[in-house]
């Protein structure tokens, strides 16, 4: 055991602390090769222990990369700088549940699916669903302020945390919120974490809210010739004023990569694919869907509509792993998740394809349509060295295309270390110095994820 190991099993016990395995110095951003090391895995099992731990490294200048799931797509728990990881799977409680006030309080280290299945069987809801919630934490979910399909209709993450509990870089543990739906007292600390991707404290614990799960939900699927074509069937959507829970897309070089595995025969492959989901009462939902079919059905080659529990659950297991079956087809890919203003969303899906030529890549993209968020893809062979290098040029490209459309560089996985430096491009200088400037007033010594959510 090294000196820091020993130095921090004094303190929390030896149980806590132990050299990290390979796999905790990566989480599952692709292909990048970040130079991970650290010194220590720490695993404590209360609030009153990271408090501990954050004390004794901030007192050393001991640098503390937070980890929950470790499915980041950033490559924000990966140690960039030595010291410690601090994982918080030790922290999974469930602190309060009162589903008749549609709350619940729980351990940062708490699975994002637990947390699901507890609303659910108890009729309620908790709608963030990030693609990877049997791996990903509530705490690692607030610190990145995931998204997922039904952020279209319910919002991202952070709009479900009502309370934080935090340990400062200090030790100093801050509740801000609680078991309460509204609170202006202070500047909006709360607000403040959610997203901040490990750098300004350790998030320990979370109040969020629940809501009555819909009685109903059921997707539409349209099948479209072109890009275009889509792209004028999701608009129709949006305008119609129909409010679906998810709106999706998929490009057709997505569909005929990942249409193995569809629970339905896609009998033109290849064609760009629409998903909107209605949901409600029954009664509601079938309306919706209904109407939301008629709009879709416009141009389009295919219309699907399942209505059984088990079809609709097949479709969006199918939607969760098209990801990792893009993956599969070279074995490795460049993914990014920019964001667009919705009118744009075409242009984008085009300049994907075209920045990819371009680089003698091939590319295409999927994502949460309403949102405006792609997921911009180039593939990649593993170990292609050269490939690997102009699938980065290309997501340069991807980003200035996205700040030129008046986006951003990322709207779910966050800046991590893959898009360091990258918010200097989209933000004016003054609103840089205060992001800076939050940085070094949570965490002076920076000691908190260092190397990460840097603007320039
Ligand atoms: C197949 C797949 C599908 C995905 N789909 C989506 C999707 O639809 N939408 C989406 O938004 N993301 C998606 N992701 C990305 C990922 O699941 C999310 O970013 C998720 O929120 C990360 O949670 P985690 O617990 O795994 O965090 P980690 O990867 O461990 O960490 C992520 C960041 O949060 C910090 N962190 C973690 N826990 C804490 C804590 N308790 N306190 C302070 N900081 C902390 C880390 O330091 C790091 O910077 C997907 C990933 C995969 C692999």
């Amino acid at each position: 055991m090294g000196s820091l190991q020993a130095e921090l099993a004094a303190l929390i016990g030896e149980d806590a602390v132990r050299a990290p395995a390979a796999a905790e110095l990566q989480d599952e951003t692709e292909a990048r090769g970040a130079a991970a090391s650290a010194d220590a895995y720490v695993t404590p099992r209360s609030t009153a222990e990271v408090a501990l731990v954050l004390a004794h490294c901030n007192e050393r200048r001991i640098a503390v990369t937070p980890r929950g799931g470790g499915s980041g797509l950033a490559g924000g728990a990966v140690p960039l700088r030595g010291g410690i990881v601090l994982g918080l799977e030790r922290m999974r409680g469930v602190r309060a549940f009162d589903p008749r006030s549609w709350r619940i309080c729980v351990e940062a280290g708490l699975q994002t699916a637990h947390v699901h299945r507890l609303a659910r069987e108890n009729g309620l809801l908790f709608p963030p669903d990030p693609g990877a919630a049997e791996q990903s934490q509530i705490g690692g979910n607030i610190a990145t302020n995931a998204g997922g399909p039904h952020a279209f209709k319910y919002g991202s993450t952070g709009a479900w945390v009502t309370g934080l509990e935090a340990v400062l870089a200090s030790g100093e543990v801050i509740e801000i919120g609680g078991p309460i739906r509204k609170d202006v007292a202070g500047y909006d600390l709360r607000a403040l974490l959610v997203g901040s991707e490990g750098t300004l404290a350790v998030i320990t614990a979370a109040w969020l809210r629940l809501t009555p799960a819909p009685e109903a939900a059921l997707p539409v699927v349209g099948l479209y010739a072109t890009i275009a074509a889509g792209s004028q069937a999701l608009s129709r959507v949006i305008e119609s004023g129909l409010t679906v829970a998810a709106l999706e897309y998929l490009d057709p070089t997505t569909v005929a990569l990942a249409s193995h595995g569809f629970p339905a025969e896609l009998s033109s492959g290849g064609a760009m694919m629409v998903i909107a989901e209605a949901d409600g009462s029954r009664p509601e939902a079938e309306r919706l869907a209904a109407e939301v079919a008629d709009v879709l059905s416009d141009d389009a080659d295919a219309v699907f509509a399942p209505t059984e529990r088990a079809a609709v659950e097949a479709l969006w297991r199918w939607r969760h792993s098209v990801s990792l079956t893009v993956k599969a087809t070279l074995g490795a890919k460049i993914s990014e998740d920019i964001v667009v203003p919705f009118e744009r969303l075409g242009e984008a899906i085009e300049a994907t394809l075209e920045i990819g030529a371009r680089h003698e890549l091939r590319a295409c993209s999927w994502g949460h349509a309403g949102d405006g968020n792609l997921h911009s893809t180039f593939l990649v062979a593993p170990g292609d060295d050269a490939a690997l290098a102009r699938a980065g040029a290309a997501c340069e490209e991807l980003f200035s295309m996205a700040i030129a459309f008046g986006g951003s560089v990322t709207g779910e996985h966050g800046l991590g270390w893959v898009k360091g430096g990258r918010l200097v491009r989209q933000w004016p200088p003054a609103a840089v110095r205060l992001h800076e400037a939050v940085k070094t007033l949570f965490d002076p010594n920076n000691i908190l994820n260092p190397g990460k959510k840097l603007a320039r």
